[in-house]
């Protein structure tokens, strides 16, 4: 069992929507986060429970980054609007530095999006599963 975040700016909200809808049953079974609003949508439109956090620009981005920084999220879906300012862009950017620095799978735009879903459909996430998880960068810090 993973630990999947979902967030996705206003825009991506119906694109997010349905693209777990439509992978609705490949997310079971695992321990589903989002951010508030996102997380509101998705668990209207299917059968999947959510633990929601603060809406985005009021710290929920952080909320997620604070899993992260623990190495405790597996795979985050992170529908960003690229074209639209958004308030809490330094919150944004702070959660996508830490993916890297634990070196956490994320997902920014839709094609990656089915990319990594697909992979987690076949069990390429396994390594994620290990024991006491793979860390890999916090060593070399
Ligand atoms: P929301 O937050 O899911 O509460 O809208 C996401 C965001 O806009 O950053």
């Amino acid at each position: 069992m993973l630990n999947i975040a979902f967030i996705s700016h206003d825009r991506k909200k119906d694109e997010m929507v349905n693209f777990v809808i439509a992978y609705e049953y490949v997310f079971q079974g695992h321990t589903l986060y989002s951010t508030g609003t996102t997380g509101s949508r998705i668990m209207a439109a299917t059968s999947l429970d959510i633990h929601r956090f603060q809406s985005g620009p009021l710290g929920g981005d952080q909320q997620i980054g604070a899993l992260v920084a623990e190495n405790e999220m597996d795979l985050i879906i992170f529908l960003r609007d690229p074209l639209m300012a958004q308030p809490h862009e330094p919150d944004i950017i702070a959660l996508l530095r830490l993916c890297d620095v634990q070196g956490i799978p994320v997902a920014t735009n839709i094609a990656t999006a089915e990319l990594l879903v697909r992979a987690l459909e076949r069990g390429d996430f396994a390594w994620r599963e290990l024991t006491d998880k793979y860390k890999p960068g916090v060593d070399e810090a």
